[in-house]
C-alpha cells in the first residue's frame, strides 16, 4: 500500500508479487488460510492445490495486465477456435515462470510434494483431440515468442466426456470439470457483449433515400468473458485465452412469457445458458445440430465484437486502419461464420459500406483447414440459417452473388463451375458450404502438413486454387517442447540439459546437437535408463486403470488417439491377433516380447468406433488370460485417454503407431510427441509422417503401406476376399475372428467389423495394407533385438524432432500469414 499523508495513491498494480520462496510461501499460507479458509492440511491435497494455483495465478495476472498494456497498440491476432484442449495448468505455469525450486521449498512447509499436489487438478478437456490440442500448443508458443495473440473459445461447462469401459464397452460420463472451481480463470463481466439470434430483417429508408437493413425482434444472449492466463516461457509475457460463457439477458424470456407464469419465464432463461453448456464430442465429423451452429455464431460474434470494441476505445469509429492491426485465424471451418459476422458488424453496426467492409474482412480473415475427410466438411441447412441467423443468411447470399460473378468471369459460360463453387449447395434442402465461405472470405488458406496442403490444392480446393493461388500455403503442425518434453519427461530433459545446455527449451532446433552423442555409450546408457524409468511409471498407470501387468523389459508398442476407422486401430489389433495366433502355434521365431497399449475415445454416436473398442478389449482379455502369451504379449486398452494420460504415455513408448490410410490423416501431432520423446515410428506415408521420415534422413522409421498416389487405383479394383485368400497370415487372423474365439459368450458381435474388413468398398484398405504392416512389424522386432542399436535410433529420433516444435510452426504463421515480425518482442514499435 502506498498512502502518504492525506493523499491516497491507488495501489500500484505494477508491484507484481515476486517469485522468491519467502513471498511465495507467505502467499501460499494466506490463500490457504484466508482465501480458502482452511486450517489443516487434511487428507486431500485439493485445498493445497487450490492455494498454490491462486498463488501462481497472482504472479500471472500482473504479467497478463502488463502484456496487454505492451500489446495495446500492436498488430495482433485473434485465434478463433471452438476447442482448446489445455489439460492441467499448474505445472506448466510453474515451468514457464521458472520457479520450480521455489515452489518445492514453499510446499515443504506443508510436507507436500509438488507432484502429488498437481494431481488434484482437473484436466481441462475443452477439445476432442488433435485440433484442440494444437490450439493449446499454439498459445504456448505464441506466449513463449512474445507474440500478441489472443485465443478465443467457449467456456464449456462440460468438456470432453469421461470414458469408462464396462465389459469392453465405452460408457460416456459427463465431465463437470468446473465443479470444484477453476482457479486459473478471471471473469471479466465488464467486457460482456450481446449476441443476437432469431428475429427478422427489417428494411427502412434513411433521409437520403438509402436502404438500410436491420436485424430486429431478436432473442439476445449475453457473452461473458473468462480470461485464462497463458504464460510464456521465461520471458514475463502472459497472453490471454478468453473463453465465453453464455448467460440470459434480463428481458430474454420475460417479455415472451408475460401472459404466462413468472416462474416459468425465469426458468426458460436456461435456454440461453445452454449455448456454452457442453462440448460436442465429435472429432473429424460434422453433426449438423442447431445448438452447435449457435455455439459457432456465439463464439464468433462475441470475439469480433470484443476486438471491435477495443479498437473503438482507442480509435473511435474510424476503421481505415483496422485491417492493419488485426488478423482472425480460423481454426478449421467451425468459426467460419466469422466472415459473415464481421461484414454484419461493420455494415449494420458501424455504418461502413459493403466494399469497405469486404476489404477489411478479406484482409483480416485467415483459414486453416484440418481435414480432407468428406464427412468432416461442414454444411448448414439454409433453412436453419434463415431461422437462427436471418441477417447472416442475407449477407452470405450477397457474398455468394458477388463471388459467382468472379467465377463467371474466370470460366465464361460454365454454369457447372458456378454450381460447383457456389457457397450454396443446391438441392431439395440447400446447404451453406462453410469451407467455401472461409476460402472466399480469407486472404490465407493453409493445410497442416506438406502432403495435406498439396492434396488440398490438387483435389478438394482445386478450382479455388486456380482462382487464387496466392491464398494457399502450408504450415506443418508442431507441438510445444515445454509440455511435451520439459514437463512430461523431466529425466530426459535433465539429461539433455546436462549435455547440450538448456537453450533447447526455447530454441528447439538445438535438439539436433544430441546427434553428436549417439556413439557415446555413457550417454546412451543414461538414455536407456530414462526410458526404462518412464516405462515403469506407465506400468503403474496401466496396472491401476486396466488391471494389466506390463513389463518394462518388454517393448512398449503404443497407439493412442481418437478411435476412428481411418486411423486404423483395427489394423493394429489384427496384428495383435496375428502375434497371438503365432504364439499359440508355438511359432515365436524372431518375436520380441511386446506390451501393446491402445487408448482413445469414440464419438458417442460412432457405432463402428465403439465396436472397435470392444474388439480391442476382448482380444486383450483373451490374450492376457492365456498363460502361453504371458512371456510374449500383453494387451491393454487404457480408458479415458486425455492430455494428462499422454504426459505419462509418450515418454514411455518404444514404438509409436501412426498407421492411418494414406491421404486421410491431415498431419497428426501425437506422432510428433512420441518422436520428441525418443519413440520410433511405424507408420504410413501420411500427414506429417512424411516430413518426420524426411527429417530422419529416411532411416530409423518403419514405413509401410499403400501410398497416397496408389490408393485410388487400389480402391478401383479392390477385392478384399482375394487378398485374404492369398495371405495365409491374414486368412488365419480372419478365421480366428470368425470362429468367435474372442467373443465366445457374445456370438456375432463382431460381424459388422468383419463385414467392413471383407468388403470390396472398405475405404480404409485394411486388408490391403496388412501384409506390409506385418512385414514392417517384423523389422521392428528384429531392430528391437539389438537394444544398443535401438537406443541409438531412439536418440536419433529425438535429435531429428527439432522442426516439429510448435515454435517453428508459429514462427511461420507469424512471418508468412500474420506478419507480426515487426511488432513482436521489440521495444518501441
Ligand atoms: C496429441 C493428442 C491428440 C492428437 O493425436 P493424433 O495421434 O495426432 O490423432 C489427441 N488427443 C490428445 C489427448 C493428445 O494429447
Amino acid at each position: 500500500m502506498t498512502t502518504s499523508g492525506n493523499v491516497c495513491h491507488p495501489v500500484d498494480w505494477q508491484d507484481a508479487p515476486t517469485l522468491d520462496t519467502e513471498t511465495l510461501a507467505d502467499d501460499l499460507a494466506r490463500h490457504f488460510h484466508y482465501t480458502l479458509g482452511r486450517d489443516k492440511v487434511g487428507e486431500s491435497q485439493h485445498y493445497l492445490y487450490q492455494a498454490l494455483a491462486l498463488t501462481i495465478r497472482d504472479r500471472l495476472v500482473s504479467r497478463m495486465r502488463q502484456t496487454r498494456e505492451d500489446n495495446s497498440k500492436k498488430r495482433s491476432v485473434a485465434y478463433l477456435s471452438l476447442e482448446f484442449l489445455i489439460g492441467r495448468s499448474l505445472n506448466n505455469a510453474i515451468l514457464n515462470l521458472e520457479m520450480e525450486q521455489e515452489v518445492k521449498q514453499a510446499l515443504a512447509n506443508y510436507c507436500a510434494e509438488l507432484e502429488r499436489v498437481g494431481e488434484a487438478e482437473h484436466d481441462a478437456g475443452l477439445g476432442n483431440g488433435g485440433l484442440g490440442r494444437l490450439a493449446a500448443c499454439f498459445l504456448d508458443s505464441c506466449a513463449a515468442m512474445a507474440l500478441p495473440v489472443t485465443g478465443y473459445g467457449i467456456r464449456y461447462e462440460y468438456g470432453m466426456f469421461n470414458q469408462r469401459i464396462d465389459n469392453g464397452y465405452q460408457i460416456e460420463q459427463p465431465d463437470h470439470w468446473l465443479r470444484e472451481g477453476h482457479p486459473w480463470e478471471l471473469p471479466a463481466p465488464d467486457k460482456t457483449v450481446r449476441v443476437k439470434f432469431f428475429g427478422h430483417v427489417a428494411v427502412h429508408k434513411d433521409e437520403q433515400g438509402r436502404l438500410h437493413r436491420e436485424w430486429v425482434d431478436t432473442h439476445d444472449v449475453y457473452a461473458v468473458p473468462y480470461d485464462v492466463p497463458v504464460p510464456g516461457c521465461g520471458n514475463d509475457v502472459v497472453n490471454t485465452l478468453r473463453l465465453w460463457k453464455s448467460e440470459a439477458t434480463d428481458e430474454f424470456d420475460l417479455s415472451e412469457f408475460n401472459a404466462g407464469g413468472y416462474a416459468e419465464a425465469v426458468a426458460k432463461k436456461n435456454l440461453a445458458e445452454q449455448i456454452s453448456m457442453v462440448l460436442y464430442p465429435n472429432d473429424a465429423s460434422e453433426n449438423g445440430k442447431e445448438l452447435r451452429l449457435r455455439q459457432q455464431y456465439f463464439l464468433c460474434s462475441a470475439s469480433l465484437q470484443d476486438r471491435i470494441n477495443r479498437w473503438i476505445e482507442l480509435n473511435g469509429e474510424d476503421f481505415t486502419e483496422f485491417a492493419d492491426y488485426h488478423v482472425f485465424q480460423l481454426n478449421d471451418t467451425h468459426p467460419s461464420i466469422a466472415v459473415a459476422e464481421l461484414m454484419r458488424l461493420l455494415i449494420d453496426e458501424h455504418k461502413l459500406d459493403w466494399q469497405q467492409a469486404w476489404d477489411i474482412t478479406t484482409k483480416t480473415m485467415a483459414y486453416t483447414n484440418h481435414t480432407l475427410l468428406p464427412e468432416a466438411l461442414e454444411k448448414w441447412s439454409v433453412a436453419l440459417f434463415q431461422r437462427l441467423l436471418p441477417r447472416l443468411m442475407e449477407i452470405i447470399y450477397e457474398i455468394n452473388a458477388r463471388f459467382l460473378t468472379e467465377v463467371a468471369k474466370k470460366w465464361p459460360g460454365c454454369s457447372d463451375k458456378q454450381r460447383a463453387l457456389s457457397l450454396i449447395e443446391e438441392g431439395p434442402y440447400p446447404q451453406v458450404r462453410m469451407a467455401y465461405l472461409a476460402i472466399v472470405g480469407s486472404f490465407s488458406v493453409n493445410g497442416v502438413a506438406a502432403l495435406h496442403s498439396k492434396l488440398l490444392v490438387e483435389r478438394l480446393f482445386k478450382d479455388f486454387y486456380e482462382l487464387w493461388p496466392h491464398k494457399f500455403n502450408n504450415k506443418t503442425n508442431g507441438v510445444t517442447p515445454r509440455r511435451w518434453l520439459a514437463h512430461c519427461n523431466p529425466q530426459l530433459a535433465q539429461l539433455l540439459t546436462e549435455n547440450i545446455g538448456q537453450t533447447w527449451v526455447k530454441d528447439f532446433s538445438q535438439i539436433s546437437k544430441i546427434k553428436d552423442y549417439v556413439n557415446d555409450s555413457k550417454f546412451t546408457a543414461q538414455w536407456a535408463k530414462v526410458k526404462r524409468d518412464n516405462k515403469l511409471k506407465l506400468c503403474e498407470l496401466v496396472q491401476k486403470h486396466c488391471g494389466v501387468e506390463f513389463d518394462a523389459d518388454m517393448m512398449f508398442d503404443v497407439q493412442v488417439k481418437r478411435i476412428h476407422e481411418y486411423k486404423r486401430q483395427l489394423l493394429n489389433i489384427l496384428h495383435v491377433i496375428h502375434l497371438y495366433r503365432r504364439i499359440c502355434d508355438g511359432d515365436t521365431q524372431g518375436m520380441v516380447p511386446r506390451c501393446v497399449l491402445i487408448g482413445g475415445k469414440a464419438a458417442p454416436g460412432y457405432d463402428m468406433a465403439k465396436q472397435i473398442i470392444k474388439l480391442i478389449c476382448n482380444v486383450a482379455k483373451t490374450v492376457n488370460d492365456d498363460p502361453r502369451a504371458q512371456p510374449w504379449l500383453r494387451v491393454a486398452f487404457l480408458p479415458n485417454y486425455n492430455v494428462t494420460a499422454m504426459e505419462t504415455i509418450c515418454p514411455a513408448a518404444d514404438l509409436s503407431e501412426q498407421i492411418s490410410t494414406a491421404g486421410k490423416e491431415a498431419s497428426g501431432t501425437g506422432n510428433m510427441k512420441f518422436m520428441m520423446n525418443g519413440a520410433l515410428t511405424i507408420g504410413t506415408l501420411d500427414g506429417a509422417n512424411v516430413e518426420m521420415l524426411e527429417a530422419l534422413g529416411g532411416e530409423d522409421f518403419f514405413v509401410f503401406g499403400a501410398q497416397v498416389e496408389e490408393v485410388d487405383a487400389i480402391r478401383a479394383n479392390y477385392n478384399a476376399q482375394e487378398i485374404i485368400n492369398n495371405d495365409k497370415n491374414l486368412s488365419a487372423v480372419i478365421a480366428l475372428l470368425e470362429s468367435g474365439h474372442f467373443n465366445l459368450c457374445e456370438p456375432g458381435i463382431f460381424n459388422s467389423i468383419l463385414y467392413v474388413l471383407k468388403s470390396d468398398s472398405d475405404p480404409w484398405l485394411t486388408c490391403y495394407d496388412f501384409a506390409s504392416y506385418v512385414q514392417a512389424q517384423e523389422q521392428v522386432s528384429a531392430a528391437y533385438q539389438n537394444k544398443a542399436r535401438w537406443t541409438q535410433m531412439s536418440v536419433l529420433n529425438t535429435a531429428a524432432s527439432g522442426t516439429f516444435s510448435s515454435d517453428r510452426t508459429i514462427a511461420q504463421y507469424s512471418q508468412e500469414i500474420w506478419q507480426l515480425q515487426h511488432t513482436s518482442n521489440s521495444e518501441g514499435e
